[in-house]
């Protein structure tokens, strides 16, 4: 296998290992422990030696990952990777369906703006995190993973919707969004009866569970397509595979022994905004890397020259060209799977890109021999955004957003190329050692 197929294989197998964003962040926990990287508690006062390798989780979902180089941060900065962790979709309801029509079904809210349509008739499965009373009386949580087809949004058939292929499969949001389960039971309330099934899976008796945060997902694992296997289709590519990409990047021995200051900051809620405490519009990463001033006695202004020194590469999914829609791209920007990352440029700033980021990026695309793409949206389209302006100006650091080229954004079943992920390692590898 080339080193680029094996990397789009490692991506897989951390998605396929992450239903949730809770179980993402646990999985690059146990490759950072694997790496000899010391958990840091919020909590406790913190004692940091240069060449130290550290990470701080804040609530299970968002990671701020670093490794103290030996050069002072108000001279060297912080050389930051930022990405999410979460992905559009559905979430379970807290109250389960009254039984409709002899059928348990759960409830789900929207979150994010996921391609709903993608959702019908796939093998469904729940993921996330659950509270229940521990036996010394406090609240204790756990991760939960059913993997295996456990819900299901079938669809109409043709002859009950003919104007489908005309129209699209348009899904309300309140009334035709419901997971079915089971088939009802005589006589059971189904909270009782999902309450069981939780504590089949975990172990924990159903009296004690407080409250969940559950997310459905696909349980088709990722796949390798194309005539040459030169492209990649998951789930979460958006944006699992930019925190991959990172870690691919960062976890080699001599990327380790950097003498400036590295850090991977990973987000939950991106897909929702970033504005809760481990958003990227929270205090998380400011205030890590003021702890890390702190710890190493730094004066205040210290800080602020490291600030100042840094710079963040914002990594986040691109918009492929697709060849059967010519009409939804710029023409003149067209982001071609297998040709490169891809720097995003708004003049708007939807992304944190400027001509000095982007040259920046680009130099490195070029030291490393990978091409390298630029993307503008159609100006008659809306554009989204990253959590890299939010960073940027949270911080005052320089920023790029980069991302590779994605078909099928916010679909639950995405696809990428196996060429692009093996560039982006490169560069970011580049970054981290330049
Ligand atoms: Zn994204």
């Amino acid at each position: 296998m080339t080193d680029a197929l094996h990397q789009a294989q490692q991506l897989l197998d951390f998605i396929d290992a992450s239903p949730s964003p809770s179980h993402a962040v646990s999985v690059i926990v146990e490759k950072l422990l694997a790496f000899h990287f010391i958990p840091l508690d919020e909590k406790s006062k913190w004692d940091l030696q240069a060449g130290g390798r550290y990470f701080v989780v804040r609530d299970d979902s968002s990671i701020v990952i670093f490794v103290l180089g030996h050069q002072a941060i108000a001279d060297s900065g912080f050389k930051i990777i930022g990405a999410h962790t979460d992905s559009p979709g559905l979430r379970i309801k807290p109250n389960i369906s009254a039984g409709a029509d002899g059928f348990f079904r759960l409830g789900v809210e929207v979150y994010g703006s996921p391609i709903l349509a993608t959702f019908a008739d796939r093998d469904l499965s729940l993921a996330g995190r659950i509270s229940y009373q521990d036996a010394d009386g406090g609240v204790s949580r756990c991760l939960v993973n059913f993997d295996r087809p456990l819900l299901r949004l079938p669809n109409l058939a043709i002859h009950l919707n003919r104007g489908v292929n005309d129209d699209g499969l348009k899904l309300q949001k309140q009334m035709e969004l419901p997971l079915l389960l089971a088939r009802a039971v005589e006589g059971q309330l189904p909270q009782d009866y999902f309450l069981a099934l939780l504590e089949q899976q975990t172990g924990i008796g159903k009296a004690a569970i407080l409250s969940w945060e559950l997310n459905a997902y696909d349980t088709q694992k990722g796949s390798l397509w194309g005539a040459n296997s030169e492209f990649f289709s998951d789930s979460q590519l958006d944006n699992l595979a930019s925190c991959d990409a990172a870690l691919q990047a960062l976890l080699d021995e001599s990327v380790l022994q950097s003498d400036a200051t590295l850090v991977c900051a990973f987000f939950d809620h991106e897909e929702i905004g970033s504005e809760s405490k481990k958003g990227a519009d929270g205090n998380f990463l400011p205030d890590v890397l003021m702890r890390i001033g702190y710890a190493l006695e730094a004066e205040h202004e210290d800080v602020s020259r490291a600030l100042a020194n840094s710079f963040l590469i914002s990594a986040d999914m691109a918009h492929a060209y697709q060849p059967n829609f010519p009409n939804a791209y710029d023409a003149d920007h067209k982001a071609l799977v297998n040709n490169g990352p891809v720097i995003k440029v708004n003049a708007s700033q939807r992304y944190s890109t400027e001509s000095l980021s982007e040259a920046q990026f680009a130099q490195w695309c070029e030291l490393e021999n990978v091409p390298y793409q630029k993307y503008s949206h159609r100006c008659d389209l809306p554009c989204g955004t990253t959590i890299g302006p939010i960073t940027s100006a949270k911080l005052g650091i320089r920023s790029v957003d980069v991302g590779n080229p994605l078909w099928a954004m916010h679909s639950i079943r995405e696809s990428a190329g196996v060429l692009d992920h093996h560039y982006m390692i490169k560069v970011m590898r580049r970054f981290f050692t330049s």
